[in-house]
């Protein structure tokens, strides 16, 4: 490609910035403000993008593409490691690539020299991320045509395959299993094995990293690459602005992109743009020793977002500020994290993945997961940039020893802080590059909630109903608090006029970028799911529904409801609840009175409590005990809904009901079984688990 001049200037300037900053000086020369970008351009079609894969490797002299299929930023996040990884311990030209960004007809004339990685995850029930929905589409069509005719079509190409999945969903790795086949189908060569990682047995990163190494002695073999001392090289360049200051109007301090920099965010509100809502009312459910649940309102009449019953809503969380500050502390950025700062990518292929100019307090606490679990792999690349020889040797043990990592940093959810802290024993890491971290701790994620609401009822109020996480672990001295529902239990206590809410001693900054959320508006978006009504109000429906699964039910009662009062006939509706005790956690007891003073016969709620008699009773023995009438309801063509726990509950839902099945209609279990797959498969049985 060619460089422009002002990519020149932007290029040298990075370049003297970059010394600049390794070598802790100034940046100087720089008057304009050639690296300001918008982000929404740095993240949107550039004009004139190729969407030709090969000429895009060509362009930018690359030898290995990576691309992903990614929901939530794992799989971004693994195909940005392996391209780190290929280069600095082959060599290899790599380069990540959003599925969506290419066309796939041209797969055949990437020539024998070079690799294609696929990074996939599998979504909900079996399907491809929002990003891969095309490329799964075109590579599992019945005819793939390729221009070129070759026999067998992809007879040239090389390709390596992870994917993410997990096993508690019935469709388990699909994406990649499926792909895989496809591509051998066309005759295309894969490197290594089709690896699988696992989050339902929380082993994702360990299958991750079990899977790579041979993967990578596979692909030398093949490409006679030599293995070289792995060198680090920055992919982002960061050069210090000392003529701005965070009060600049030209500097993100938490806004998400240009819009909300310049005061005028617009719709769509979407995954790269939120919409700032106001809280319209905010309470708790529950509030028991340590355990609190929220309820909260959420009002999106200023916006065009929409919902229908069921759906998500995305809530943007920011970090509690002492893990903002133990993160700035432990890398000596305690006296800079106000200094503004630009970050440019030195990879034309790489993305910044927030918008600058910026300061180094606002990207830890807007924009990275720095609560997280930390990558054992990410540990071992910091050993490198250790204060003292024992670090590095101790840093080099957790990144290789499984085990060791295991019980020193897993089971006490470390985050990346925790772990340099108590690794270098206080002393600060002051010679990690900035880049490093932007590459190494993964992008601050929205977290997804059940509407609790009906769109019918309320359609610009979006309710959410969600546990404050919390958990006492052996070992370690403080509870570990979950991210966005402890920002949100702030938020409700500034709601009900707690001026300076400290929720467990944390603090956030809930008035957000320049004051502009005030203390009582979240930024949020809505994602729109599967998992609905019947279209026909008259069909029964039978929800399973324990703790803060109850809260798409919520909204589906309240839709009943709502249809009854409007003069509709609605079917039966049963709900079951579990929760451990009757007057602990018991959520929504008296709406769900209320409900039943209007639906009448035609609700049923059947209850599951846990921890109050000798024996535990959750959901599935209630259901259980209830197997002539699901029977029946289902023969009327009931539709089976389950949310919540996606580990235990919905798996022993699903066999319980395949039990059911074959009992009442004195069919073998198998049969059974088969049953329960094509209600599946045809919508009758819908799950929203996580
Ligand atoms: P996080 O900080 O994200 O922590 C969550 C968990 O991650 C921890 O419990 C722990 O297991 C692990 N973890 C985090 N950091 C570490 C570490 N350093 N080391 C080891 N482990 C770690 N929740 C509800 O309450 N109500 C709902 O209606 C609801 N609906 C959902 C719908 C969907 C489609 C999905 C995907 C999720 C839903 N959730 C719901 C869950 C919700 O999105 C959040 O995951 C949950 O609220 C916890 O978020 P958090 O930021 O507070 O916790």
């Amino acid at each position: 490609a060619e460089l422009d001049t002002l990519d020149i200037i932007v290029l040298a300037a990075l370049l003297l910035g970059t010394i600049a900053y390794f070598t802790k000086g100034k940046a100087w020369g720089v008057t304009k403000d050639p690296y300001s970008s918008s982000f929404a351009n740095a993240n949107g079609a550039k004009a004139g993008k190729t969407r030709n894969i090969v000429e895009k490797m060509e362009e930018e002299g690359k030898n290995c593409i990576i691309f992903y299929g990614s929901q939530t930023g794992t799989a971004e996040d693994y195909a940005s490691r392996l391209a780190k990884e290929g280069k600095s311990r082959y060599g290899l030209e790599t380069m990540v690539a959003d599925l969506e960004e290419f066309d796939y007809d041209n797969l055949d004339t990437i020539p024998s020299d070079k690799v294609v990685m696929f990074v996939l995850a599998t979504y909900g029930e079996g399907e491809p991320t929002d990003n891969a929905v095309d490329f799964y589409e075109f590579i599992m069509g019945e005819d793939v045509n390729f221009s070129e005719g070759n026999d067998p079509p992809l007879g040239n190409l090389n390709y390596v395959a992870f994917g993410l999945g997990n096993n508690t969903y019935e469709h388990y790795n699909s994406m990649v299993r499926n792909v895989n086949k496809a591509l051998e189908k066309l005759g295309a060569h894969r490197i290594g094995e089709a690896g699988e990682g696992d989050d339902g047995a929380g082993t994702m990163e360990e299958d991750f990293l079990a899977w790579k190494d041979p993967m990578w002695a596979a692909l030398q073999k093949k490409m006679g690459l030599e293995e070289r001392e792995a060198v680090y090289e920055p992919i982002f360049g960061i050069v210090e602005r000392d003529g701005l200051t965070k009060d600049s109007p030209e500097v993100y301090v938490g806004e998400p992109n240009k819009m909300h920099l310049d005061g005028t965010p617009k719709g769509p509100f979407n995954a790269h743009n939120p919409y700032i809502a106001p809280i319209a009312t905010s309470y708790e459910l529950f509030n028991v020793k340590d355990r609190n649940c929220l309820h909260m309102e959420i009002d999106i009449s200023g916006s065009n977002l929409t919902y229908q019953t069921g759906d998500h809503i995305a809530v943007w969380p920011t970090n509690p500020g002492e893990e903002v500050d133990r993160f700035l502390d432990i890398l000596g950025l305690t006296e800079k994290r106000n200094k503004v700062i630009s970050v440019k990518a030195l990879e034309p292929t790489a993305k910044v993945p927030f918008p600058t100019p910026t300061t180094f307090d606002a990207i830890v606490r807007y924009h990275m997961e720095i609560c997280a679990p930390v990558s054992r792999q990410f540990l071992a690349t910091l050993a490198a940039f250790a204060p003292d020889e024992e670090s590095k040797a101790e840093m080099t043990k957790l990144g290789g020893d499984k085990d060791y990592f295991h019980e020193k940093v897993n089971i006490h959810h470390l985050n990346i802080a925790r772990v340099l802290k108590s690794v270098s024993k206080g002393k600060p890491w002051t010679n990690v590059p900035f880049s490093a971290l932007i590459e190494g701790v993964t992008k601050l994620q929205p977290r997804y909630y059940s509407i609790s609401s009906s769109s019918l009822e309320q359609p610009k109020m979006i309710s959410i109903t969600a546990v404050v996480e919390s958990q006492h672990l052996p070992g370690r001295e403080d509870p570990f608090r979950g991210v966005a529902t402890n920002y949100l239990l702030a938020l409700k206590e500034k709601q009900n006029g707690e001026p300076n809410p400290t929720p467990f001693g944390l603090t956030y900054e809930i008035t957000g970028p320049r004051n502009r959320y005030d203390g009582v508006h979240v930024p949020v978006h809505v994602r729109h799911s599967n998992f609905k009504l019947p279209s026909d109000p008259t069909k029964p429906i039978i929800c399973i529904g324990p703790g803060t699964g109850v809260a798409p039910f919520r909204g589906f009662v309240r839709e009943r409801k709502k249809q009854v009062e409007n003069g509709e006939t609605v079917g039966k509706t049963i709900l079951f609840f579990g929760c451990r005790k009757s007057h602990e956690d018991f959520l929504y007891d008296k709406e769900w009175q209320e409900a039943k003073e209007v639906l009448g016969d035609k609700f049923e709620l059947v209850l599951a409590f846990s921890r109050e008699g000798p024996k535990k009773v959750y959901v599935q023995h209630r259901l259980k005990e209830r197997s002539k009438e699901i029977n029946e309801l289902l023969e009327q063509k009931a539709y089976f809904y389950v949310c919540g726990d996606a580990a235990n509950m919905a798996r022993e839902v699903n066999t319980v009901l395949a039990q059911i099945l074959s009992d009442e209609r004195g069919i073998p279990e198998a049969k059974a079984e088969e049953i329960v797959k094509n209600m599946r498969a045809s919508n009758q049985y819908q799950e929203d688990v996580w």
